[in-house]
Formats: C-alpha cells, structure tokens, sequence
C-alpha cells in the first residue's frame, strides 16, 4: 500500500464534471489500496479572474489583502472536491494551507515555507480519510494567510510528499507529461518517459511551465520522485527522479521557450571596473531578477551591457537604469519587450561538441536573428525576436530529431 500525493492544476478541476473525474479517480486509487492525499489549484483561470479583480478595485493591492484575497480560489476548490468525494462515499475533508500545517515567511505573494506541520494530515489519514489542501498556501510566522506565488500548488504538493514521506508525489495536469518541447507549439513532440532533476531543473529555468521550478528544486534537494502526469486519460506520464548511472545522457532532451522576459540595454557605457557591480547591486536590491547578460568587446574605450529581465519588473529595472545612467557616463538606454529565449537542453552536450554550432546554423539558415547568447554545462540558450519563436522552436525540434525519442 503506497502513500501518494496527488496534485491536481486548475484544469484538471475547471468545471463540476471535471471534479466528478477526479473524485472518480481517487476512489479507483483507494480501492485499489493505496493512501491518497489530494493537493488542489484554484479552478480554471480563477487565479487570473481574482487578481484582474484586484485591480478593477484599486491601484494600491496590499500583500496581505492580496494574499487573502487569491487563496480564496483554492478555497473554493478544495470544499467543492472533498464533497464531491464524500457523494462517492469516499470520507474526505478539506484543509486551507494552515490548517494543514504550512508555516511560511512573511513575503507576501512570494511566500516561502518554512517549516510543514502535518500532524492533522497524518490524523486525517490514519483515520481513514482523504484529506483535501488548499494549494499554494500558507500561514505567516505573523499569523497571516499567505500565498505561495504562481504554480505555489506544485511545491505545497512537493512539500506535503516530503513531511509525510510519501511513495511519490503526482502532478497531475492537461498534458500526459513532461515533453521534448510545448506539445500546443509542435505537435509531433514526444512525451518522455523519465528525465534527471538536473534535466528538469534546466527546462524549469528556461521557461518550461511545468513542473514549477520551485517544486523541482523542491523535489530535488528532498529526493521526492515526481510524477508528471494526464488529470484527463489517466496514463502514466514522466518520472522525475535522480540520474541512472546506467543509462547514457540523451545529447539533447528538449527545445524550450519563454516569451515572459524583456530586454535592457545600456548603450555607450565608459568600460572601466565598478560600472556592472554597482549597476547590478542595485537591481540587486530591488529585486530584479536578471537573466542573461552580454557585455560586448569595448570599441574607443565604450561598450556596450546588456540584460534580460522578467516582463514584470522592466519598469523597475528602467527606472534604476535611468537614475544610474549620468552616474555610468552611459550615452542611453533602451528596452525591447519584443523577445524570446529559446533553449535546448541535455545532459549529453557535456561530452559532445558540436550542438551550439548545430543550432546557431539551424536558427541562421531559418534566417531566424540571435540577439544574445548564454550557456551553462547543459544548455544553451539564444534570445530571438518574439515574433520568430515558435518558428525556431519548431526547426530546433527537428533538426535534433526529437520527435524520435524513446527514452
Ligand atoms: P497546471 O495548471 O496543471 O499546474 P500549467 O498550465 O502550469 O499546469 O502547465 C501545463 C502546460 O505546460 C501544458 O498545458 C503545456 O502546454 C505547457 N508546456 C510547455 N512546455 C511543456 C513541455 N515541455 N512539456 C509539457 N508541458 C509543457
Ligand atoms: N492557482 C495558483 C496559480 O494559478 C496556484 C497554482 O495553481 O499553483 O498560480
Ligand atoms: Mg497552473
């Protein structure tokens, strides 16, 4: 008899059909003998419809409010699917992220955990009934509900699987798992049927959506064996789990884009030491979270720096840019929401040359522009224009054949 944690997205419970399938699903799994411990997203676009709402209200959206506010979602979510287990006669109770015990830091919309509590899980369980949490929740160390941040859901799910040292921690969504790239962009990608937390962790960082990141790492860092997998067909999806040392590294795994980042560019900067630490310790400080950076070679004594930073925070990062400019003796600077990064990853390209070269001529011969260029031991990433993406998405995936992957 296993002890599972089950994850399910706001898809997979948009509507009351939807959570008569998943309520369907757990009975099965109880049936069939094993413990389940259910972990559930606001429903549909929910979170989307509150937070739209906030600002239909007002400009100023206190944390805490705000907080109180989206975890109202997965409120709703969780009575409605521990009823509807209760009409299958499975026992079933919903928990909010304190109830179950999730004790967070104060960061208000970015909460992180610090410590889980499951005694009430543990109780629930032991007696026989399926506890339902609230996803992406929590409360403060100041007695504050809390909210974990988008895609909270999956490292509640995660954590949850950690305290109560469950077989395996599902996540289950609209697609049947991890792919080789976004199966709404190419079509053909394949889903596969493992991949390392290191692998994961890459495609997480270069915008792949799910699993979130922080549940990766999450994972990771705990040895949680995560199952991707379909809230629709029920099939087995992918395992995350640790490297097999018996299995020879895939050269590339997976073709990934995001489209959520703009770029910045401070033009004509003096190239003397102290301009990037100073520039940086201030987006540093204000938390702007920097992506890629390229500083080119100086011509005549100026060069040029230039970064990438969330949608989101462009304004901020504009604003410190404009400040510092006179500070840096820097002729301008400039934006350019109009980009996308688009990554291949895959452990083989340690120990295998050859795979930049692969696909800058891929992206050159699609007549595709790189704008910049980053690297680490098992990625390479390229920013394109936003408009092409998809397009080199496409071209990636076929030309590093991964619409033939087995593994
Ligand atoms: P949930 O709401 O269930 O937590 P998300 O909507 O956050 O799930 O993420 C699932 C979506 O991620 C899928 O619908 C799919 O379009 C997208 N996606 C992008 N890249 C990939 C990939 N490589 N493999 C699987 N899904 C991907
Ligand atoms: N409902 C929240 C969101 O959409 C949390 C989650 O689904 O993980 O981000
Ligand atoms: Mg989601």
């Amino acid at each position: 008899m296993a002890v599972l944690v089950q994850k399910f997205g706001g898809t997979s419970v948009a509507d009351p059909d939807r959570i008569g399938e998943v309520a369907s699903h757990v009975a099965r799994c109880r049936k069939r003998g094993d413990d389940v411990v259910l972990v559930v997203s606001a429903m549909g676009k929910e979170t989307d419809e509150l937070l739209r709402l906030a600002g239909d209200v007002s400009a100023r959206r206190p944390g805490r409010e705000m907080d109180m506010l989206i975890t109202a979602g997965e409120r709703k979510a969780i009575s409605l699917v521990s009823m509807a287990l209760n009409g299958l006669g499975v026992p079933a109770e919903c928990y909010t992220g304190s109830q179950a015990g999730f004790v967070t830091d104060v960061n208000h919309s970015n909460a992180k955990i610090i410590e889980v509590r499951p005694e009430r899980i543990r109780a629930a369980l032991s007696a026989g009934v399926v506890p339902v949490v609230a996803g992406a929740q929590g409360v403060s160390l100041e007695q504050n509900v809390t909210f974990l941040g988008r895609g909270g859901s999956d490292t509640t799910a995660v954590a949850l699987a950690k305290a109560l040292d469950a077989d395996a921690c599902e996540l289950y969504t609209d697609v049947s798992g991890v792919f080789t790239t976004d199966p709404r962009v190419v079509p053909e990608a394949r889903r596969m049927h493992r991949i390392t937390f290191d692998e994961m962790l890459e495609m997480t960082a270069a915008g792949c959506p799910k699993p979130a990141m922080r549940s990766v790492e999450y994972a990771h860092r705990h040895h949680v064996p995560l199952h991707v997998r379909s809230a629709f067909t029920w099939e087995p999806g992918t395992w995350v789990t640790e490297e097999d040392p018996e299995m020879e590294a895939a050269l590339i795994r997976a073709v990934v884009s995001d489209d959520t980042e703009a770029k910045v560019t401070v033009a004509g900067v003096p190239d003397r030491p102290g301009i990037a630490g100073s520039l940086f310790r201030r987006l540093a400080d204000a938390d702007v979270n920097v992506d890629m950076i390229v500083q080119n070679v100086s011509v005549g004594g100026v060069t040029d720096i230039s970064f990438t930073v969330p949608d989101g925070q462009l304004e901020t990062a504009m604003e410190i840019c404009g400040s510092e400019r006179a500070a840096m003796d820097a002729a301008g600077v400039s934006s350019d929401v109009d980009i996308a990064k688009v990554s291949v990853v895959g452990a083989g390209m340690k120990s295998n040359p050859g795979v930049a070269a692969m696909m800058f001529e891929t992206l050159a011969a699609n007549d595709i522009n790189i704008e910049m260029i980053s690297t680490s031991a098992i990625r390479i990433s390229a920013v394109v224009p936003r408009g092409d993406a998809d397009r080199a998405v496409q071209v990636l995936h076929e030309v590093y054949e991964l619409a033939d992957t087995t593994f």
